[in-house]
């Protein structure tokens, strides 16, 4: 499927050509217009599947749209928190799609994107939470750390992602998780990522999302 019909901006879709890519794959075609709708999505797909980009594409829509009445997220030195929160099981996957939302949002001007991962240091992580954040991209523990601190806050969150919602659920982060979206505003957008939603992730899924739509890829 083309790129050209999701619903994407000029800007998104200069930096997905510039990557050489000929088409959307399979969950890139049904999870970015759905996403871009608004809705709350379940959706299973492989690593390889072109996942990443499936709802990175969307959050930097979002982020666009938001753009224009944003002139009061200004201040310096301010805890503003992020617009998209993606959390990820692991340091290595959050790094592949802190680096994803790099490339495909190198065209937005002043793209801030941070990471808090487990095992780094914590002083970066603070001055990346300082001042306006469009995307951050999180591992469960460290970021419930940064809330307790008061590092960070999530009232400002309109899109939440989970990846690999099932490997994040094995590692024991259930109430990090559920505290993590308790500080989230209720009307935000939910988008879950897992190989499965049976069991926990299912009850996961129906305590976070809203109506959501299924894709299965
Ligand atoms: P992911 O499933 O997100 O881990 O992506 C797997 C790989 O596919 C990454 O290296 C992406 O750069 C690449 N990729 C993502 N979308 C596409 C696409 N539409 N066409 C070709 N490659 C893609």
């Amino acid at each position: 499927m083309s790129f050209e019909n999701l619903g994407l901006s000029e800007v998104v879709l200069k930096a997905v050509k510039d990557s050489g890519y000929e088409n959307a794959t399979d969950v890139q075609g049904l999870a970015i217009p759905a996403a871009i709708a608004n809705k709350d999505l379940m959706v299973s797909a492989r690593t390889g599947s072109g996942k990443t980009a499936a709802f990175i594409l969307p959050a930097l829509e979002k982020i666009l749209a938001a753009r224009g009445d944003d002139s009061k997220r200004r201040e310096k030195g301010k805890i503003y928190g992020p617009k998209i929160l993606v959390l990820a099981p692991t340091r290595e996957l959050a790094m592949q799609v802190a680096k994803a939302a790099q490339t495909y949002g190198r065209f937005i001007p002043g793209l801030k994107v941070a990471t808090v991962l487990g095992g780094m240091p914590y002083p970066l992580q603070i001055r990346q939470l300082t001042g306006p954040l469009d995307i951050l991209i999180a591992t469960p523990g460290r970021l419930i750390d940064h809330i307790q601190s008061g590092k960070c806050v999530l009232g400002n969150v309109e899109m939440l992602v989970l990846d690999e919602a099932d490997r994040m659920l094995d590692m024991g982060f259930i109430d990090d998780i559920t505290m993590i979206a308790g500080n989230t505003p209720v009307e935000r957008q939910t988008v879950m990522f897992s190989a499965t939603f049976a069991g926990h992730v299912g009850r996961l899924a129906q305590s976070l999302l809203k109506d959501p739509q299924r894709i299965e890829v």
